[in-house]
């Protein structure tokens, strides 16, 4: 047990000043592994006050101070690598695999960052004018539970580089795995107040930092709903805006693909995380003439798949992150059942062997059409469509008949055919063939799907402003 009564502001861990504690429940298990308090608009103010006080001087300091820094950010994350797969797992309930890569990533993002900026030009010119790439200023960093460390560092890496000092604002639901960054990077050294944590509701730590006049960049990651409440309360004092936000991706399965290969890694994008991603693959688009072939690969690639405790090395597929999570998803279930879809596999209810715990049966939906909810809404857990197309005017339709576009992925034997699909589909990102992303490439949505980019240069620059300056003869 764990009761985390601290949050990190200029330099230390400071009492939180609300009253309201959280339990933080291990999914698998159901049981309480410690408490959360939560910290309130006070906190918030002084996190803003402090990383206020560190942005005067942050923003002068010179691109080696900050690689030195990251260099710093990255080894310390490091250090505690095995401390947030653990608590990844605990608090989360990531499979095993799944939690070593997170936590591993959340180093290399520091390391990545500090790439980019060896080679970032911050004084160009343009014509008469000298432009200078300025750090915007104070910056809050917003992250949601479903991927809380990775999250975290990735902003972080890419605010720090630009000369920006920041407030986190990890979801209240993550407050573990937001802890054991914060103790990550305390121990990197950096000056005090550069970066601070404040746990707490959205509706009122969240909300404060949105609307503080102080905070003049928001990066939000999170749903679509709670994204354009955040833009929203930030234009009033015109703060810089990035939304990472919901999704709802394709997979693209052409006639020419290997079906054995494409449609088992298809499932895998669409199960990833325990289905709790924003980049899954939650509808797969197959030519309507394979469709038996498709649902016969699937269900035996379901069948097969280890649904299990996240601390065992061979389970794929873990439990939901909570209960609300659980329940909305057993929801969607019986909706898709209703509306007319088709179980090829799973189904309502958890899985056999399971009695406790928030395991969801790893459920493919077919006979679904377009109009249905489970094909339209983003359900955050392991339940994936499957969807008919004609031909490939009408997949190309269907893919982008969504409110959505972080991501999209394709399938096809033919390389120049996939990547004049790619071409065609709204998304931000489109994978041909494969199911990692590059992490060095913008990384971001079109439509509900969010605004702006993140990762790599592009990343860098959402943290900086240009400034020009022309001088007369
Ligand atoms: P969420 O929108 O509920 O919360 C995200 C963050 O915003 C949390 O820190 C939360 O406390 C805060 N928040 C909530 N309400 C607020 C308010 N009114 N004002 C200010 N802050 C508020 O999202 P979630 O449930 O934590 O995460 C899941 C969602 O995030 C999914 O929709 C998923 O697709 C999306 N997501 C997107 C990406 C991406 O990169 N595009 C990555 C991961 C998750």
């Amino acid at each position: 047990m764990r009761a985390i009564d601290t949050t990190y502001i200029d330099g230390s861990f400071v009492a939180v000043s609300g009253t309201e504690r959280l339990d933080i429940v291990n999914p698998a298990t159901e049981t309480s592994i410690g408490t959360l308090r939560l910290g309130s608009r006070r906190d918030a103010r002084r996190a803003i006050d402090a990383a206020s006080r560190a942005q005067a001087s942050f923003s002068r300091t010179t691109k080696r101070k900050r690689l030195d820094l990251l260099r710093a950010l990255a080894a310390a994350v490091l250090r505690r690598s095995s401390d947030i797969r653990d608590a990844t797992i605990a608090e989360y309930g990531a499979p095993l695999g799944r939690a070593r890569w997170i936590s591993q990533y959340a180093s290399d993002c520091f390391t990545l960052t500090a790439e980019v900026l060896t080679d970032y030009e911050f004084s160009r010119r343009i014509g008469d004018a000298t432009v200078l790439m300025e750090p915007v200023g104070v910056s809050a960093l917003f992250a949601p539970w479903n991927a809380a460390a990775g999250t975290i560092c990735s902003k972080l890496a890419s605010a720090l580089a630009a000369g920006c000092a920041c407030v986190v604002k990890p979801s209240e639901f993550a407050g573990l795995q937001a802890h054991i960054v914060a103790e990550a990077i305390h121990d990197a050294g950096l000056p005090a107040g550069l970066v601070n944590f404040v746990n707490g509701r959205g509706q009122e730590v969240g909300d404060e930092l949105a609307r503080h006049p102080r905070i003049a960049r928001v990066s939000f990651t999170g749903s679509t709903p709670t994204g354009k409440v955040i833009a929203g309360s930030a234009v009033e004092s015109m703060k810089r805006v990035s939304l990472s936000l919901s999704g709802k991706a394709p997979a693209i399965i052409l006639d020419d693909a290997d079906l054995a290969v494409a449609v088992p890694l298809a499932l895998r994008a669409g199960l990833q995380n325990n289905g709790q991603a924003c980049i899954a693959a939650t509808r797969i688009l197959v030519p309507v003439r394979k469709i038996d072939e498709v649902k016969a690969i699937a269900r035996s690639a379901i069948d097969t798949l280890k649904v299990g405790l996240p601390t065992a090395p061979d389970t794929e597929l873990g439990p939901l992150a909570s209960r609300a999570q659980f329940e909305r998803v057993q929801r969607f279930i019986a909706g898709g059942i209703k509306q007319g879809a088709t179980l090829v596999a799973g189904g309502p209810g958890r899985p056999d062997g399971f009695d406790c715990g928030y395991f969801v049966r790893p459920t493919i939906f077919g006979d679904v059409s377009r109009d249905m909810e489970i094909s339209r809404e983003e359900i955050f857990g392991p339940v994936i469509s499957i969807v008919c197309y004609r031909d490939e005017d009408d997949a190309i339709e269907l893919a982008n008949d969504t409110d959505y576009g972080l991501f999209a992925y394709v399938w096809s034997g033919d390389p120049a055919r996939a990547q004049r699909m790619a071409r065609e589909l709204r998304a931000g990102e489109v994978l041909i063939n494969r199911i990692a992303p590059e992490l060095r490439a913008p990384f971001g949505g079109v439509k509900q799907s969010g605004l702006g980019r993140e990762f790599g240069v592009y990343g860098l620059e959402s943290f900086l402003e240009p400034k020009s300056i022309v001088e007369g003869p």
